[in-house]
């Protein structure tokens, strides 16, 4: 019986095909993908040899982690938990969200099971998210984990700072090679109306941030989100920061989710991010950037660090996408504003093996579309609050 056929039947005999199997966010279903693989047809050689040539390492990339447009996704991001322990306003929906029963979010093994099909399929780096990755009690465990995967070169965390001065030593003996930290403000009571949080909090994330630079996490990444009229006149101060310190700051777009009451008044553009900056800085220079980098590098002459762009929304980088996503109760995403999904969890309790998983994935992949849509539809798209995504 051919391999796809079986993986339709189990998935059938299991119940978990209709109206759960592949869920679309925060809707009914939209878009029901039958298991049924295709893709070996499609492409002129079967799926099984596909498999085996990849097996023997004859092909130069992953077959299933290779999309219509010839995208490779070596690069998977992994939400830990729905859990924070803030609530950016840009984030996390005034109201809240229904948080996932603990049994139906990803084990530490089902995490550690997945991943390791990816990296054996050729993803060479991980990132963790969520939510705050930090709350999740196995943090370590699952990096110390991760590192062991032979062909994994990098494993990387989005963090909000918050506790990651007590944990930074832990997550360096455990591998951690790269931090990313978000900051949207240097000032602590705007960090209080951002983050609906204390704003004696802010002063645990900056010395986060001067911790993981001491620690040797060179370059520093801090994430910032861009909104009119409650940071954008901190750019520059952002730009500051650089003089002296390592850190390349990100400026993000703002994006919208569900719940995050986006509109583009709110939204700067990086094209008016870069004119705010010009006016104090007008020599800056544009850094060449890496095939598949999210931003737009830039520094000025003689700083220590650089900034730059994501720029999702008005230039966005559909084109070099390498990246996939792991929602926490174990959905697979191909694009962070696609509301397409595909339940690995389910698949895994339903006793697939690793070649049906693999099947799963690479038919997700084949439908990853060109590009997402424009700003404006995007508003009115059905996705999850991005602190069920994992950003
Ligand atoms: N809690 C961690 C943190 O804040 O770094 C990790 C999860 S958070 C969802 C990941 C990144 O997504 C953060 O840098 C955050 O600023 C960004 N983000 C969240 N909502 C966003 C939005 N609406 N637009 C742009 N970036 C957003
Ligand atoms: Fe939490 Fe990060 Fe979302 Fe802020 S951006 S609410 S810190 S998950």
């Amino acid at each position: 019986m051919k391999k796809s056929v079986k993986l339709g039947q189990t998935l059938l005999k299991n119940n978990v095909i209709k109206g759960e199997y592949v869920r679309t966010a925060a809707q009914p279903i939209q878009e029901v993908h039958s298991p049924k693989i295709q893709q070996g047809q499609q492409e002129g050689l079967s799926s099984k040899l596909r498999s085996q040539l990849d097996k023997k390492n004859i092909l130069p990339f992953s077959y299933f982690l290779t999309d219509k447009l010839g995208r490779q996704h070596d690069y998977l991001r992994i939400s830990l938990t729905e859990r924070c322990n803030l609530r950016c306003t840009y984030c996390m929906p005034e109201e809240g969200v229904p948080l996932t029963q603990k049994s139906n979010l990803l084990s530490t093994e089902e995490i550690l099971k997945i991943a390791g099909i990816f990296v054996q399929q050729g993803v060479k780096k991980i990132r963790l998210t969520g939510g705050e990755p930090l709350v999740r009690q196995d943090v370590v465990q699952i990096i110390q984990e991760l590192k062991k995967l032979p062909g994994l070169e990098t494993v990387g965390m989005t963090t909000n700072g918050v506790v990651l001065a007590r944990k930074l030593q832990d997550l360096k003996t455990a591998g951690l090679d790269a931090i990313n930290i978000s900051l949207d403000t240097l000032v602590p009571q705007k960090f209080e109306f951002i983050s609906r949080r204390p704003k004696n909090t802010h002063s645990r994330v900056m010395e986060a941030i001067d911790k993981s630079a001491e620690a040797g996490f060179n370059p520093l990444k801090i994430n910032c989100v861009v909104m009119k009229g409650l940071n954008d006149d901190e750019i520059v101060d952002f730009v500051e920061l650089t003089k002296h310190k390592a850190i390349d700051i990100r400026f993000i777009e703002y994006m919208p989710f569900d719940g995050n009451k986006w509109n583009t008044k709110k939204m700067v553009s990086y094209q008016s991010m870069l004119d705010i900056i010009r006016t104090r800085f007008p020599d800056i220079l544009k850094i060449e950037d890496t095939p598949n980098d999210t931003s737009k590098g830039y520094q000025v002459p003689g700083h220590a660090g650089k900034f730059g762009f994501i720029t999702s929304m008005t230039d966005h980088f559909c084109g070099t996408c390498n990246r996939l996503r792991m929602t926490a109760d174990g959905n697979l995403k191909v694009c962070l504003f696609g509301n397409s999904e595909v339940s690995l969890r389910d698949a895994i309790r339903s006793g697939s093996s690793n070649d049906d998983l693999v099947e799963l994935i690479g038919a997700a992949v084949k439908r990853k579309k060109p590009q997402h849509a424009g700003m404006t539809s995007l508003k009115d798209m059905k996705n999850r609050p991005m602190i069920l995504i994992g950003g």
